[in-house]
């Protein structure tokens, strides 16, 4: 079963594996509100995501950011019709089709080209934010109408120490900060699903990680190296950074603090 439909009263959660994010214990979610689905699934997912799509009379799509599993159907989407909101910068991402690491390649697939025009919509009552970091071109949409976040890839749990290697974690930081001020009633994560009081889980995430950036800058002043600092502080590297080889990874953090560190000094 590559796809489940949960119902949240006015949001549907479309939740999606591949048999390899299944191995990996991953999975990642569009949502359909008001008939405007957010973000779009990834390329294995294709067919039963176009099914859903019809099935909820799915008439226009938002997405989040260029990533394959965020943004993997909006061609197809958009050949059936569909019109799309996207930022600039992520609509010049998918037809420029950067190349992406191979176990995503497995996991996800590689979205085609995106080659014809986009018919723009702007989603009534919904709205979206820029909040950079996660990747340059990331934004939140959010749901003026009931307090609703739909949160991407910008926060992703509290504890989340694993990043890839072109993140930002000083400007996810200022991310999460915009997107608390909004004060949502309800975040749905594209991961994670429904958090639970998403003020708090916000407010934890943003404690948590300006935390761990300082205590990464105080190790890096004191000369340890960046193996000590994932090992001492970040408790080791995890599984997928050894599966990703080094692309998504615990280490990653401690470079992008390391190269933060090393221009300010320049
Ligand atoms: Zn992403």
């Amino acid at each position: 079963m590559p796809l489940r439909i949960e119902n949240y009263g006015d949001v549907e959660r479309i939740r999606m594996w591949s048999a390899g994010s299944r191995a990996a214990g991953l999975d990642v979610s569009a949502y359909v509100v008001r008939g405007i689905m957010i973000d779009s699934g990834f390329p294995h997912a294709r067919r039963a995501l176009l099914a859903a799509a019809r099935g909820l009379r799915v008439f226009g799509v938002a997405v989040t950011h260029w990533h394959e599993d965020h943004a993997g159907n909006v061609a197809s989407l958009a050949s059936l019709g569909l019109p799309v909101f996207l930022r600039s910068d992520t609509e010049a991402m998918l037809r420029e089709r950067p190349a992406i690491a191979f176990y995503r390649h497995v996991i996800w697939g590689r979205p085609p080209g995106l080659d014809a025009p986009l018919t723009a919509f702007e989603p009534s009552s919904l709205r979206g934010i820029h909040t950079p970091g996660h990747s340059p071109d990331h934004q939140v949409i959010w749901d003026d109408e009931t307090g609703t976040l739909f949160s991407g890839d910008l926060w992703l749990g509290v504890h989340s120490r694993a990043v890839h290697a072109s993140e930002d974690p000083y400007a996810i930081v200022e991310s999460l900060r915009r997107v608390r001020a909004l004060e949502p009633a309800r975040m749905f994560d594209a991961h994670r699903g429904l958090v639970p009081n998403a003020a708090a889980a916000l407010d934890a995430k943003i404690d948590w990680l300006t935390d761990t950036l300082a205590q990464i800058e105080e190790r890096i002043a004191v000369g340890w190296s960046d193996r000590e600092i994932v090992r001492r502080v970040l408790g080791g590297e995890e599984r997928s950074g050894i599966l990703s080889g080094g692309d998504y990874a615990r280490r990653n953090l401690v470079r992008a603090v390391r190269s933060r560190v090393l221009t300010a000094g320049a």
